[in-house]
């Protein structure tokens, strides 16, 4: 753990969620408590401060909870990174493999410019699919991967295998 706290004591096992054989991991437990939330957004701030982060990226939805206080911490400005069709504006995506088929995640065109120092964050990352594939659309638009943050990191999927791919930027969970 990144800090003394106890963040796994905030987080729920489901079992058979959303399908047969899947456990899913529950974040909203930790997010219900006030002082868990904040020691949650204060240690990634923490980790990644003085940094030069510009903006914080976080694919919807629970990347929204996790990256807008992270980046209010650090000073950075925030943009969503969503499903297609929901953004208003032109866009630039970025579609990824997944166990069957495939996804695909759009930002605002203007969104970030070149001298961006760009920071990732969700609440999990499992096989770092998606965290993967944002970091990509970042550095498609010429901005700088700094690095990706998560609350909970599933390391036997191997996310960090995924991320490699794409350069050696540092995935920090704090679980
Ligand atoms: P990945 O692309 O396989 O790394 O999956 C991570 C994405 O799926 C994140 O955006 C998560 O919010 C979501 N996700 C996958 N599994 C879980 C889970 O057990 N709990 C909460 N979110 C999950």
């Amino acid at each position: 753990a990144a800090t003394d706290f106890d963040f796994e004591s905030y987080i729920t096992d489901i079992p058979d969620y959303p399908e047969p054989g899947v456990v899913f991991k529950d974040i909203t437990p930790l997010f219900a408590d006030a002082n868990a939330m904040r020691q949650a957004i204060t240690a990634l701030a923490d980790h990644f401060r003085g940094r030069g982060v510009t903006k914080v990226i976080g694919p919807e939805a629970r990347g929204f909870m996790v990256g807008v206080p992270v980046a209010l911490e650090l000073g950075a400005g925030f943009i969503p990174a969503r499903k297609p069709g929901k953004l208003p504006r032109e866009t630039v995506s970025i579609s990824y493999e997944l166990e069957y088929g495939t996804d695909t995640l759009e930002i605002h065109a203007d969104a970030l410019e070149p001298g961006d120092r760009v920071l990732i964050i969700d609440d999990l990352v499992a096989t770092g699919g998606t965290v993967a594939a944002t970091g990509k659309l970042v550095q498609n638009m010429g901005a700088e991967l700094i690095g990706y943050g998560c609350i909970l990191e599933l390391a036997f999927l191997n996310p960090r295998d995924a991320l490699a791919a794409s350069g050696d930027q540092e995935l920090f969970s704090l679980v």
